[in-house]
């Protein structure tokens, strides 16, 4: 790892970190209750290839809905928008990331955007793929490939915790099939999405990610062009309305830049045309976002005055 551990970024770590207590673990997902709640870390990776990092980075974590944001650049890319945006929309949602109330209000029935669960289940249900397993291949390969390491791969063990107990995402899949948003097996879907979610990575990995986004889709490594810059933007702007969920407009306030968390606790955050970021810490806040984790993003965000707006 070319990660250089920064003392000041330690100790905005250690401030952060006082926070973990006033959290709590996911753990409607069984195997995420499992995390170390006082855990809190970070890596930053600029554009040109220098990464910072405070707190134990090799520490892996699941993506889950991280990985949101890969599914519907990857949909984007085998489709096109016409036909993403014909089965989810763009809009935020004041409600919880998990809720199914406006599935039934909104008319025609369409999930409001693809960071939401309705929305990344229609999402994944439109990767290409003949079969589940390669449906996920290509999921993983393309996240390998935005991570530049080919060891990044499924934590089986959490997908078939999440698989086992996924019964909310399960009836959202029904009311969506229902409405002719999503079509075949509804048992595959599931398959791919909780392997999805249980995408395994390091803080490190996760800023690679995110300076490839700060890139509009150019890998900072190998200066590829990996993702159209037209469909990277549009990733971002999600991450800016929809990324932190119901707390999204809070964030924007206090952080201002665009961010998507999971409920493992991790956060990808971009500095655009400057920084990846990818944060660690599993103790969450009511709204399912890693309590310490937003708090050392808005140090930071204030320190270095990171805000685009
Ligand atoms: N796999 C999780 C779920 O579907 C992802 C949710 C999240 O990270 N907020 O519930």
């Amino acid at each position: 790892m070319i990660c250089q551990n920064d003392n000041h970024l330690t100790q905005l770590v250690n401030k952060a970190k006082t926070l973990t207590k006033n959290g709590k673990v996911a753990d409607y997902i069984p195997a995420l209750a499992e995390a170390n709640k006082a855990d809190l870390s970070i890596a930053i990776y600029s554009v040109e290839g220098a990464c910072l990092k405070a707190g134990e980075v090799q520490t892996t974590f699941t993506l889950q809905s991280i990985s949101k944001v890969l599914s519907l650049a990857l949909v984007l890319m085998d489709h096109g928008q016409e036909y993403v945006f014909n089965r989810v929309g763009m809009e935020p949602t004041g409600d919880p990331f998990n809720s199914i109330a406006k599935l039934e209000t909104i008319k025609p029935s369409k999930p409001l955007n693809p960071m939401i669960n309705a929305g990344a289940l229609a999402v994944t249900n439109m990767i290409k793929g003949k079969t589940k397993d390669e449906k996920i291949e290509r999921l993983l390969a393309f996240i390998q490939t935005l991570t530049n390491n080919s060891s990044v791969s499924v934590c089986e063990r959490v997908a078939r915790s999440e698989f086992n107990h996924a019964w909310l995402n399960r009836s959202m899949c029904y009311f969506l099939k229902e409405h002719g948003i999503i079509e075949g097996d509804v048992e595959a879907l599931m398959e791919v999405y909780t392997k999805q979610c249980a995408i395994e990575m390091n803080c490190y990995d996760l800023a690679k990610i995110g300076a490839v986004l700060a890139l509009n889709g150019v890998h900072p490594d190998t200066k590829e062009q990996v993702i159209p810059e037209r469909i990277a933007r549009l990733c971002k702007t999600f991450m800016v309305t929809c990324g932190m969920y119901n707390a999204s407009g809070e964030f924007a306030i206090k952080v201002g830049i665009p961010a998507k968390s999971g409920v493992a606790g991790g956060i990808l955050a971009i500095v655009p045309n400057k920084y990846g970021i990818g944060v660690y810490g599993p103790a969450l806040d009511e709204r399912g976002n890693s309590i310490a984790g937003c708090k050392l993003l808005e140090m930071i965000s204030e320190e270095h005055s990171l805000s685009i707006f």
